[in-house]
């Protein structure tokens, strides 16, 4: 079906034999969904939902083709036939929704982030050069260990066909074994593996070659690289468009996938999923270079999160095909969306990275801050209509309160939400203040044109007390509102501006005075961090002094990165391990909490506390008092952050 908005995307692709029903396609990705190395329903289900929302191709995450490449506790594995069953379950699910489903085929060489049982396994890399990021130091790979990894990825690739996937993927990107092989400074060997540019693409070659005659040719094989891996060292990328010229005219590949960044150093794999800081498809241009120099299909991957962003990609001819993950685990029915020409109803991909990137990083199922239903597809992928409305009022207009309110009203209640400021969104309009945090507002954007598209009554400006919940008298309440800075004991003493983080932030910093300023941070997230950049780009020196090891410890790693790399740009000092315990005029303390020293800060002239939360949550007792049955929901029954704030609202609204 032709489309008027999206002609370019939402029209096929053929790639080699296969042929994709649009442009729009889920990369590779580690979901946690894996167990002893296998698919589980979990990761059936998740794959489902994608197919049924629209997607025209799913690429499996990595699979470990030989013993040595369990690069995490939870990698899904094709070294024997035992993994065909698991495989063909999730054919058996995406398939009958018109979606083509690839699998990767997967080596990290020296690129293990973590032990399977505690103990760090052998790591085994083209020469003995030390990962940056892990701290590996690999062992030199024999050459027969080499035929042994060539066959395994071969072997890998056959058993992905037998399970009737329609394609295959070699990883060659973000700084994995391939890649460890194409690199001059990774790869420091003498022998044919190593040398001029023809010796490093030897091994590639191989694989490509044995992963070809081990499948039939109309099963689909593509490799994948990094046209950047953005490692601040001499430029290990800069022969990619040769390579994939090279590649493409050996014959054997079906496509090229394009992407940035390498797990090999700490700001190379910021790129691996770029945060809400980079520009939107900013790795088209590379992906462009690339297509000019190959004649097959070219798909490019990195925080392509809006189908009109995709739509230009592929109009202007830099890629065929634009990797979509992020905006598919926040809304797998997105392709259908477009196609239906409801672009408005698409749940936008802000690029937060906590719930997706950040849960794999922290070993659990991934999911999105916006949309908990994914990775929980079993408990949350179907809403029941409830054969008995309630009216159902939820008060505060927060992330939980938006989610419980949007639930409860698509299952069928009459539903009222009351807020007591002139705007709903709650901690999410704050955050969106903050320097390259803008997109953060997109979470209550997306939630408020959902409560719109069904039909919930908003009504802000009101005070809800309990002699207003009686007057009322709702079925159900679900009570969200919300949480105000916390305040620990402290020594202050004399005339110094001490104000809380929540209100400079509203304030754009002008509450706070010129000079030299310190931020007391406790969470370690992007509260403390921000405020420090926000109040720094405004001349004034900021000394962030946080209770951990270093700033945004509490942070998803790659956003960590970014709001650490702007913190430096602004010129933000950090103290690290710092308690505060008081100030005067001019004076912070504060105790180091590992030596117990005093640090003593002088000359400051304002301090800002971002010491976290409590909970609004008098409200709780007196309904209580009436019998009216309510539910507590987000940061009133306990701060934590957005996540939790709207998994707590659907799963409110899901027991009603
Ligand atoms: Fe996007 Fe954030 Fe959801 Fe990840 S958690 S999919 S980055 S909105």
């Amino acid at each position: 079906m032709s489309s008027t908005l999206f002609p370019n995307l939402l029209s096929p692709l053929h790639i080699g034999a296969v042929t994709l029903r649009n442009r729009i396609f889920s990369s590779g990705h580690d979901t946690v969904m894996v167990h002893d190395g296998a698919v589980t329903d979990q990761l059936v289900e998740y794959h489902r939902a994608r197919a049924i929302g629209g997607a025209g191709l799913i690429i499996m995450q990595v699979a470990g083709i030989h013993e040595t490449a369990h690069y995490t506790s939870h990698s899904l594995m094709a070294t024997d036939d035992s993994c065909i069953d698991g495989y063909r379950r999730v054919v058996d699910a995406v398939h009958p929704h018109g979606c083509a489903l690839f699998g990767q085929v997967f080596h990290p060489g020296r690129e293990i982030m973590e032990s399977t049982d505690g103990a760090l396994p052998v790591a085994y890399a083209p020469s003995a050069v030390p990962n940056e990021r892990f701290r590996v130091m690999p062992r030199p790979m024999s050459e027969t260990m080499i035929a042994e990894v060539v066959a395994g990825y071969a072997a890998g690739a056959r058993r992905l066909q037998q399970a009737g996937l329609d394609g295959v993927e070699i990883v060659a990107s973000h700084g994995y074994l391939p890649a460890q092989f194409l690199s001059p400074t990774a790869n420091l060997r003498t022998d044919g593996y190593g040398g001029d540019l023809e010796g490093r693409m030897r091994f590639l070659r191989e694989v490509i070659a044995a992963v070809r005659a081990a499948v039939t040719s109309d099963f689909a094989v593509g490799v994948r690289l990094s046209s950047d891996e953005h490692n601040f060292a001499e430029d290990e990328c800069a022969d990619v468009v040769e390579i994939c010229r090279r590649l493409d005219a050996d014959g054997g590949l079906d496509y090229i996938g394009i992407t940035e960044g390498t797990s090999a150093s700490i700001g190379g794999s910021l790129h691996i999923v770029p945060p809400m800081s980079e520009t939107a498809a900013y790795t088209a241009r590379n992906a462009a270079d690339v297509k000019a120099a190959v004649s097959i299909p070219v798909l490019v991957a990195g925080r392509i999160n809006q189908p009109q962003e995709a739509e230009v990609v592929i109009a202007r001819g830099q890629a065929d095909a634009c990797a979509m993950t992020r905006a598919l685990i926040c809304d797998p029915d997105m392709p259908a969306k477009a196609q239906a020409e409801r672009p408005d109803d698409i749940r936008a991909c802000i690029g937060c990275n906590q719930a997706c990137i950040g849960h794999f990083q922290s070993g659990y199922p991934i999911s999105c801050i916006q949309r908990p239903e994914t990775g929980r597809e079993r408990e949350f992928g179907t809403l029941t209509i409830t054969p008995k409305p309630k009216d159902i009022m939820v008060v505060g207009g927060g992330p939980a309160g938006m989610k419980a309110a949007s639930i409860a009203a698509q299952r069928g209640h009459r539903v009222t939400l009351l807020e007591a400021a002139g705007r709903i969104g709650g901690q999410v309009r704050l955050a969106e203040l903050l320097p390259g945090r803008s997109e953060f507002g997109g979470a209550a954007t997306n939630l408020q044109s959902e409560l719109d598209r069904y039909g919930v009554l908003v009504k802000t400006h009101v005070e809800v007390d309990a002699q207003l919940v009686a007057e009322h008298r709702p079925d159900h309440v679900i009570v969200a509102t919300g949480a105000r800075p916390y305040r620990p004991q402290l020594e202050l003493d004399g005339d110094m501006t001490v104000l809380d983080a929540w209100d400079v932030i509203s304030s754009g910093g002008s509450t706070m005075p010129k000079g030299e300023i310190v931020v007391a941070d406790w969470r370690g997230d992007w509260t403390g961090l921000g405020v420090a950049e926000m109040l720094a780009r405004e001349g004034r020196r900021v000394t962030l002094c946080v209770n951990g090891f270093a700033a945004g410890e509490n942070l998803q790693r790659f956003t960590r990165i970014s709001m650490l790399r702007a913190a430096a740009e602004a010129k933000v000092k950090v103290v690290p391990t710092a308690r505060l315990y008081g100030a005067d005029d001019d004076t912070v303390y504060l105790v180091d909490t590992i030596t117990g020293e005093p640090i003593i800060l002088d000359g400051v002239a304002g301090l800002v506390l971002a010491l976290g939360h409590t909970p609004n949550d008098a409200l709780l007792d007196e309904i209580e008092a009436l019998g009216i049955p309510f539910t507590a929901v987000g940061d009133c029954l306990a701060p934590r952050t957005v996540e939790e704030a709207v998994l707590d609202g659907l799963k409110a609204a899901h027991a009603l």
